[in-house]
């Protein structure tokens, strides 16, 4: 079995070069390949993916809609919480990592890019990652802020879970290696898979939105 480290430095070798990445630059940049393709390509690396997780059992319990709660608050509370777990991990990214040199598209591997929708609602905007994920973040602020304010709606919840999902899809396809570095896979993969069972409980977020993180997901609960 690989040790810790083992597995970061064979995982890290496999990135491309930033000459690489220089030498394919232009415009529209090509998608970039997706770390967490490359980290669930081996056994080793999986099994020590999957082992940097807290008990799934208390995190299915921490989602269960309490006997007294309405399931419209509840949905809200969690949205909070995972607004906050999500500027503490995209944050550790953000000012280094995370730029629109790095990440020119909001992108989850070379598959699935996101675009932004404009305020007019018809028309979608391309956007470098950290752009998008700023505007998603204080967008969920204000749409919380709201929806504490007592107008909750579901439809707004599907749409802040959609969001969400998003930005875990680009942190886990783009820079897992960065948080290797900064030994937070565990916190990143409790979070997540915390945010999987809520989405799933209550329906958030369609099958169609899930794909591109069906490969890990189907490695964390295995
Ligand atoms: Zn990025």
């Amino acid at each position: 079995m690989l040790s810790f480290l083992d597995w970061g430095s064979s995982f890290r070798s496999k990135k491309v070069s930033s000459k690489d990445q220089n030498d394919n630059a232009g415009w529209p940049p090509s998608f970039p390949q997706s770390q967490l393709t490359l980290l669930l390509g081996t056994a080793p690396a999986r099994e020590r993916l999957r082992s940097l997780l807290l008990e799934r059992q208390q995190l299915q319990l921490a989602i269960r809609l309490p006997e007294s709660e309405s399931v419209d608050d509840w949905i809200v509370l969690h949205c909070i919480d995972f607004l906050n777990l999500l500027n503490l991990l995209y944050g550790m990214v953000y000012v280094h990592a995370c730029t629109p040199n790095t990440c020119p598209r909001m992108t989850a591997g070379p598959a699935y890019e996101f675009l932004w929708q404009r305020s007019d609602k018809r028309t979608m905007e391309r956007l470098p990652a950290s752009k998008y994920i700023e505007l998603v973040l204080s967008w969920a602020e204000e749409e919380l802020r709201r929806l504490m304010a007592g107008s909750a709606n579901r439809k707004s919840c599907h749409k802040l879970a959609q969001r969400f999902h998003r930005i875990f899809a680009h942190l886990y396809h783009h820079h897992l290696a960065d948080l290797l570095d900064m030994d937070a896979i565990a916190h990143l993969n409790t979070s997540y898979l915390h945010f999987y069972f809520f989405i799933k409980e209550f329906d958030l977020v369609g099958s169609k939105e899930l794909e591109p993180m069906r490969a890990l997901t189907e490695c964390l609960l295995a």
